[in-house]
């Protein structure tokens, strides 16, 4: 019997606005004391009225309009009731039925998951267990940091996949430039449905084709890898119960990553009843796109093929769009009327030699192009760059002042390259006699002869051509 897994996630991302959801509080509590970036609203003091933060709903429904979602005419807030110590209120601000976003899709090469719905709400605080002592200890800061919450249906069918969404909804929201998106620091959280099905039921069967299995969640998933681990553990767990004719009981598991194994945290029966109300404190908001005027930037795809047109190299456009500093450097120089060679050329010293971010955009297109002709070697790449940092010259001074360029010629290489040969019997000798390093001898001498100035990769065509 064939099972295939079918899985659906949960995603929290923290937005990186300058405030909580519903308050004034600092939300960069990173390096913060305990409970000092708090305050009456945030630690659910009565009587405390809370503002929602315009800035978490424009997020939201930036990335619901980049996504593809509806934004919603209507939308309101709800509480959520559950009892927790970091959670003083006893429940948490979130949205029911009516959230700020519906539908929206995620496409990533082969791998397409329509999204449930896109919704926003607050943070919980966090708890410590110090080992041995017979306390707990809570931080609110985190509590009211903004999340949104992004659903997605269960399309998903392997841990790869998973894992793979959920890497591309990362750069997604660090593109938009929402959330940093760092899951190790708890920026971005996973809970994860996963059921497992058989692929086909015989033909003669009338039992419906490809129906659901029992799903099983899995909660707080906080790296790629413990989703891809979890996940694993899980669909095989599942496929061996049914395996054996035995039952999926539909239950709420965590995951242990020490042992490697998801264990039973609740079954259906202790399901909590979260008692969801609408928040009383807060009216509902209407027309959200037309009050929040909300301008996307140009599309990831877009970007890309603009980069792949000036071939930038596989390679380097991963660590570009994984970087917003080299996005923005990207965007200068591709924008203008640059010739497209020079482009992946500077891109790729901008990523290699990250000092030279500091000069001028276009000192470094002038020295990709003078490295594509050839005028300079490539050895020289650094000392320019370093002397562009220190002295801020133009580019066309420093060539001429520091000697860098008019590189020697080929045809002028030759005579030196012969000396250098009829010098050196022995280790020519040595490298025909099948000793390769050899080589890096003789064209060390040729650079001192030549004091630098002649290209190294030319040298050594030509003492390969030579010997
Ligand atoms: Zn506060």
């Amino acid at each position: 019997m064939k099972l295939i897994p079918t899985i659906g996630l949960e995603v929290h991302v923290q937005l990186n606005t300058k405030s909580k959801m519903f308050c004034s509080c600092d939300n960069n509590a990173q390096d913060k004391k305990p409970n000092t970036t708090v305050c009456p609203i945030c630690l659910g003091m009565p009587g405390t009225l809370p503002t929602p933060n315009k800035g978490a709903i424009k997020y939201a429904i930036m990335l619901g309009k980049y996504l593809g979602g509806e934004i919603a005419q209507r939308t309101k807030f709800d509480r959520k009731h559950y009892f927790y110590p970091d959670l003083p209120k006893g429940y948490q601000i979130s949205q029911y039925d009516e959230p700020v976003v519906k539908g929206g899709r995620v496409s990533v090469g082969d791998l397409s998951v329509s999204l449930e719905r896109i919704h926003l709400e607050e943070d919980a605080g966090k708890l410590t267990h110090p080992k041995g002592k017979g306390y707990s200890l809570v931080d609110l800061n985190r509590a009211g940091t903004p999340l949104v919450e992004i659903v997605t249906k269960p399309e998903i069918t392997s841990p790869a996949q998973a894992k793979e969404f959920l890497q591309y909804l990362r750069l997604i929201v660090r593109y938009l430039g929402i959330s940093n998106g760092d899951m190790e620091k708890g920026h971005l959280r996973c809970d994860a449905n996963v059921s497992v099905r058989a692929l086909q039921k015989p033909q003669s069967s009338s039992a419906p084709v490809g129906e659901l299995g029992t799903p099983v969640e899995i909660k707080n998933l906080n790296s790629f890898l413990m989703v891809e681990r979890a996940l694993n553990y899980e669909i095989k767990r599942q496929s061996v119960l049914l395996q054996n004719g035995e039952k999926v009981t539909k239950e709420t598991r965590g995951w242990d990553d020490d042992k490697g194994v998801t264990f039973s945290q609740r079954t259906k029966e202790f399901a909590p009843d979260y008692r969801y109300f609408p928040e009383p404190d807060i009216p509902c908001l209407y027309n959200l796109e037309k009050s929040f005027k909300v301008t996307l930037p140009e599309s990831m795809e877009a970007k890309l093929n603009r980069a792949r047109k000036c071939n930038v190299a596989q390679n380097d456009l991963e660590v570009i769009f994984r970087d917003d500093e080299l996005l923005k450097l990207f965007d200068k120089i591709s924008l203008e009327k640059n010739n497209k060679a020079c482009v992946a050329k500077a891109m790729n010293i901008f990523i290699n030699i990250p000092a030279a971010r500091a000069l001028k955009p276009g000192f470094v297109l002038d020295l990709a192009r003078s490295l594509i002709s050839g005028k300079i070697g490539a050895h020289n790449t650094k000392p320019i760059i370093n002397e562009g940092l220190s002295t801020h010259s133009s580019f066309a001074k420093i060539i001429e002042d520091g000697g860098y360029g008019v590189a020697i010629e080929e045809e002028n290489l030759d005579a030196t390259i012969r000396s250098v040969i009829e010098k050196n019997a022995k280790v020519v000798a040595d490298y025909r006699a099948g000793k390769k390093e050899a080589l890096q001898y003789l064209l060390g001498q040729v650079m001192r002869e030549t004091k630098g100035k002649a290209d190294p990769r030319v040298i050594h065509n030509l003492l390969q051509k030579a010997l």
